[in-house]
């Protein structure tokens, strides 16, 4: 009997409503001669309510306490979810992330998996039931304390259970029909693609395409598991990521995947920095002390007369204040004029394997967005993606532009959303 690891998002379970029509394509899935064990998020947006719940009794809560409060959201639409599809005459046990064999660091609120030992799991699909899974949490090897594992983290416990349980394929089942070729929110003429490598969704998901979390990409890589991201309200064919093309559909390579953008991060500059060796090491060595993640980075030249330089990079608007703290604690040290703090950003980014032998798409870009009278501010480029930061206010103009620049618009279907807020 084969099994299936299936993750139903918030915007699929955002009512009453919602679960039960959850449970019954569970149910179905059951039916149709599976082993199925789910992993299921928070209600719609109950974590960003429990976010603002305990910013109102704390400045900035972090840590245990802020975890222990957080995990609540997903323990309550596990055990509706059992529930409901009891009530359909079916057997289903619901496990907290640690219940479920989910060992992470130590790391309170981004916490990485170090192990999954789903014994009790296996137990419970073994004995006939359904087993749904409190997803994004597991329990520290070290203090035994609830940690979380970052925004989205849904979709990590749903692959790395799959790779524990040796799972045929894992289906994310969300409010938009699969992976499109830009956020369907922005773009009603994105495509639907059906089929993406684990590389090319690597790199739009760490550019900001939150239908897929990185982390659980990368994993679903490093086990090699196919994941089947679809929407949970129709019953159509989502998109395939895997290495290779699934089955007989021969689908090619694009040349590019997609358009992404990201407003979550901010830019900080330091400005007036001396143009000698190891003032660049001493700035991100204070932020990486600090635990902070940078994602982009800009150094201009130096103006003769000064020997000054200005640095900009772009960090989660998450950490700027801890970025912000420890840069000034090591001024002194470091001997630049001031630091510059912009969360008005946003940055858009070009994905696709066949930029890599294609010449000509950089200036494409660039074209498409100075058509679009959008100014850029930083660049950056990998092998098969660039990336340049602008104006927030231009995010939605510059990923249309460029979507409709590289030929991405469909000519047929709107894309459909189905759920969620958006937020
Ligand atoms: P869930 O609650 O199911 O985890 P998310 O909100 O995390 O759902 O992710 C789904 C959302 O991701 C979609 O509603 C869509 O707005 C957004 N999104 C961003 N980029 C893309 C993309 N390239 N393709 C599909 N959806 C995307
Ligand atoms: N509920 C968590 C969040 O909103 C985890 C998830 O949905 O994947 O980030
Ligand atoms: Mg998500």
């Amino acid at each position: 009997m084969s099994l299936v690891v299936q993750k139903y998002g918030g915007s699929s379970v955002a009512d009453a409503e919602g679960i039960k029509r959850v449970a019954k394509r569970i149910v179905d899935a059951k039916k149709n001669g599976h082993q199925v064990v789910v992993v299921v998020s928070a209600m719609g947006d109950t974590t960003d309510e429990l976010i603002d719940l305990a910013g109102q009794v704390s400045p900035i809560p972090a840590g245990r306490e802020f975890d222990m409060l957080l995990t609540a959201g997903e323990r309550i639409s596990m055990a509706l979810l059992a529930m409901a599809i009891k009530n359909l005459g079916h057997a289903a046990q619901s496990f907290t992330g640690s219940q479920a064999g989910v060992i992470t660091d130590s790391v309170h609120n981004k916490a990485r998996i170090i192990d999954v030992t789903p014994g009790r799991i296996r137990n419970s699909i073994d004995e006939g039931n359904i087993a749904i899974v409190a997803g994004f949490q597991g329990v520290s090897q070290e203090g035994k304390n609830i940690t979380t594992l970052g925004r989205g983290g849904s979709d990590t416990t749903a692959v790395a259970l799959a790779a524990a349980l040796d799972a045929e394929v894992c289906e994310i089942y969300t409010d938009v029909d699969g992976v499109f070729t830009a956020d369907p929110r922005v773009v009603k003429k994105a495509r639907k693609i059906d089929w993406i490598s684990f590389e090319d969704m690597l790199e739009l998901a760490s550019s900001g395409s939150k239908v897929l979390l990185h982390r659980c990409v990368e994993y679903a890589r490093r086990y090699n598991i196919p994941i089947h991201v679809r929407s949970s309200f129709s019953g159509l064919q989502g998109t395939w990521v895997s290495n290779e093309p699934q089955g007989d559909r021969k689908v090619e390579q694009a040349i590019i995947s997609g358009v992404a953008h990201d407003t979550s991060e901010a830019k900080i500059t330091v400005v007036g920095v001396p143009d000698k060796p190891g003032e660049a090491a001493s700035i991100f060595r204070a932020i990486a002390d600090s635990g902070v993640n940078i994602d982009m980075i800009v150094q201009n030249v130096s103006a003769a007369s000064t020997g000054l330089t200005d640095i900009s990079f772009t960090l989660p608007k998450t950490e700027g204040r801890k970025a912000i703290d420890a840069l000034e604690k090591t001024r002194a040290d470091i001997g630049f004029d001031s630091l510059r703090y912009d969360d008005q950003i946003a940055k858009i980014s070009l994905v696709g394997a066949g930029m890599k032998t294609n010449p000509g798409v950089t200036a494409a870009f660039f074209e498409a967005l100075s058509d679009a009278g959008v100014n850029i501010e930083l660049i950056s480029t990998s092998e098969i993606r660039i990336s340049v930061v602008t104006r927030a206010d231009d995010a939605n103009e510059s990923v249309r532009a460029v979507h409709t620049a590289f030929g991405l618009d469909s000519d047929t279907d709107e894309a459909v959303v189905y759920g969620g807020t958006g937020r």
